[in-house]
C-alpha cells in the first residue's frame, strides 16, 4: 500500500516552502488523485523567507492544482491570519510581531519562533475551521529521520498526530534530488548536497556560520534585519542574542575584516555544522 494514502479523518499536510516537503506533497496528490477535502495543505510565512521561497510555493500550487493556505503569526486575536503570494509579508513583520510579544530572542535551546511562527498558526487555523483530531503529514526524509517526533500534541479538547511518509518510503536527499530534475519547474536557489542556504527563515540562528557569513556577503541588506535585533534586544543579555557562540556583530565585523578567502571551504574558517533544522522545536520547549 502507497504510504501517501491519506488515512481517515482530517489531514494537515505541512508545507515548509522546500523541494522535500513539496516533493512529499506532489507524492500524496499522485497516491489520492488529487487534494482530499479532509485535507488542507499548510504554509507558514515568518516574513523571513526568501522571495524564490513564496514564489515556489505559489508555483506549486499553481502547477499542481493544490489548493494552499498560506498563513502568518499577529499578536492579536485570532494570532494568526491568512495570506496569499500577493499579500504575505517580506519585511519580517510577522517574526518582529512576535519578538515583541515574547521580548527576548529565539535561540537553539529555546526554538519557540517556530512553534509560534509556524506550528501554533496552523493548529488555531485549523481549530478555528472546526478541527479537533488530525493527522499531520510533515516531509521529513529518511536520512533525517532522528527529526521526527511520534508524540500526540494537543489537549482533550483537540489533538493531532504526526505522520512522516517519507520516512517510512526510505525518501533519501538523492531521491528527491532526482525528482526535481525531472520537473518542469524547481526552487531558484541552489541545491547543495541536499540543502538550499537560504530555506526557512534566511538569517536562521540554527544555520551555520558559513551559511551565515554567506548572506552577509550576498543579501547584506536581509543579514541586517538579524543584526538590528539583536541591537534591539541587547539589554536581555543572554537572551538578547541569536547564539551564545557569537555575535551577528561580530560576525559581520569578521566578513568584513577578512576577504573572500574566508569562504572557500579548503580554507576551514568558518564552522559549516548547523545547530539543527527549523521544525524540531515544538517538543523543545
Ligand atoms: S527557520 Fe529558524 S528562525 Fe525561522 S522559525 Fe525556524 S527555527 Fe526559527
Amino acid at each position: 500500500m502507497s504510504h501517501y494514502l491519506l488515512p481517515d479523518g482530517n489531514v494537515q499536510i505541512a508545507f515548509s516552502g522546500g523541494r522535500t516537503s513539496a516533493y512529499m506533497l506532489h507524492e500524496i496528490l499522485e497516491a489520492n488523485g488529487g487534494l482530499p477535502e479532509k485535507a488542507k495543505i499548510v504554509f507558514a510565512n515568518t516574513g523571513r523567507e526568501m522571495p524564490q521561497t513564496l514564489d515556489f510555493v505559489y508555483e506549486v500550487s499553481e502547477q499542481w492544482s493544490a489548493p494552499i493556505v498560506w498563513l502568518e503569526y499577529v499578536k492579536e486575536r485570532p494570532f494568526f491570519k491568512v495570506v496569499d503570494h500577493a499579500t504575505a509579508n517580506k519585511t519580517g513583520k510577522p517574526f518582529d510581531e512576535m519578538l515583541e510579544k515574547r521580548k527576548v530572542l529565539p535561540n537553539v535551546k529555546m526554538r519557540f519562533c517556530t512553534s509560534d511562527l509556524k506550528i501554533r498558526p496552523a493548529e488555531r487555523y485549523l481549530r478555528a475551521e472546526g478541527w479537533k483530531q488530525w493527522t499531520n503529514f510533515v516531509g521529513i526524509r529518511f536520512d533525517e529521520a532522528h527529526r521526527q517526533s511520534l508524540k500526540t500534541q494537543g489537549n482533550s479538547l483537540y489533538s493531532w498526530t504526526r505522520s512522516y511518509p517519507l520516512i517510512d518510503a526510505k525518501i533519501s536527499k538523492h531521491d528527491v534530488a532526482m525528482f526535481w530534475k525531472s520537473q518542469n519547474f524547481d526552487l531558484q536557489m541552489e541545491n547543495l548536497n541536499g540543502s538550499n542556504i537560504y530555506g526557512n527563515c534566511d538569517g536562521c540562528f540554527c544555520k551555520s556560520e558559513q551559511k551565515l557569513a554567506e548572506l552577509i556577503r550576498e543579501y547584506p541588506e536581509r543579514a541586517k534585519w538579524w543584526l538590528d535585533k539583536e541591537e534591539e534586544y541587547a539589554h536581555r543579555g543572554t537572551y538578547g542574542r541569536w547564539s551564545q557562540k557569537q555575535s551577528r556583530k561580530a560576525l559581520h565585523d569578521f566578513v568584513d575584516r577578512q576577504g573572500d578567502w574566508i569562504f572557500d571551504a579548503k580554507n576551514d574558517v568558518l564552522c559549516q555544522a548547523d545547530d539543527g533544522e527549523c521544525g524540531m522545536a515544538e517538543d523543545e520547549e
